[in-house]
């Protein structure tokens, strides 16, 4: 079987652009709904227990408070969107809870078949205007150094 986690589930907080803390913890909430179901011996039916655990979890939260962020913009455009969306988001953010819930659009219809769209030409970097990949990081200062020890550790592995 299978569960929609993370960004496959739209668990990315869209106005902050961060996503891997609601893949994670969806991923950990789906493992142990299938861990229980596992170890209860259940099988070929539904971890209803996975969407009780979002339900109840830091992740619908923190989602509930955004809900609107992205059909706001899409109805209004980017300017007066993006302003009611500020407006909605920072009053869910001190308890003012908006009364409404807007839709999506079904994120299905902007999918194109490949012959109903034209390939993009993306001409090679050409070195004045525009760069590689590797020249730009370089460029951007970004630095690392080889051996650099890995930072994020478990507590308890
Ligand atoms: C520009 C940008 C900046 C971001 N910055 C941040 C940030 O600073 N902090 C933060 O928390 N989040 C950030 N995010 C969001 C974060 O990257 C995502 O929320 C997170 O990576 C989602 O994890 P995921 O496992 O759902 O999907 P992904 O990380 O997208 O993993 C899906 C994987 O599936 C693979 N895949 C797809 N189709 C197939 C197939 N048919 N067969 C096999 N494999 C397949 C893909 O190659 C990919 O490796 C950013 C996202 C973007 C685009």
């Amino acid at each position: 079987g299978g569960a929609l986690i993370s960004c496959s589930a739209g668990f990315l907080n869209v106005p902050r652009i961060k996503g891997t803390h609601t893949a994670m913890k969806s991923g950990m909430m789906a493992a142990e709904a299938a861990v229980d179901a596992i170890l209860s011996q259940r099988q070929h039916d539904e971890l209803a227990a996975y969407p009780e655990a979002c339900e109840a979890s830091w992740v619908k939260k923190e989602l509930s408070i955004v809900r609107n962020v992205v059909p706001l913009v899409e109805k209004f455009g980017e300017l007066i969107g993006s302003a009611l969306a500020n407006v909605t988001m920072w009053a869910e953010y001190i308890g003012v809870k908006m009364p409404f819930t807007m839709k999506h659009h079904p994120n299905n219809e902007s999918l194109w078949r490949k012959d109903q769209v034209k390939p993009i030409a993306y001409p090679k970097p050409d070195g004045v205007l525009t760069f590689d990949r590797l020249s730009s990081v370089f460029i951007s200062n970004t630095n690392h150094e080889e051996d650099q020890p890995v930072h994020l550790t478990l507590k308890d592995p």
